[in-house]
């Protein structure tokens, strides 16, 4: 782990990885996870999907 990497991480400017969706079929939204890779930090997020009504 370098320092920059750590000051980066410091002021909000993460690596993130590869994003991991959560796909419930009965439920209308997918969540999302994306994890740093130099410090572990993970962010979740919902994201709505789209109207699937016919
Ligand atoms: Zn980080």
């Amino acid at each position: 782990m370098t320092t920059i990497g750590l000051i980066l991480c410091r002021i909000g400017l993460h690596r993130w990885g590869r994003k991991r969706g959560y796909d419930e079929y009965s439920s209308n939204v997918i969540e999302w996870e994306q994890r740093c890779e130099r410090c572990g930090k993970r962010k979740r997020w919902v994201e709505v999907k789209r109207d699937r009504r016919r």
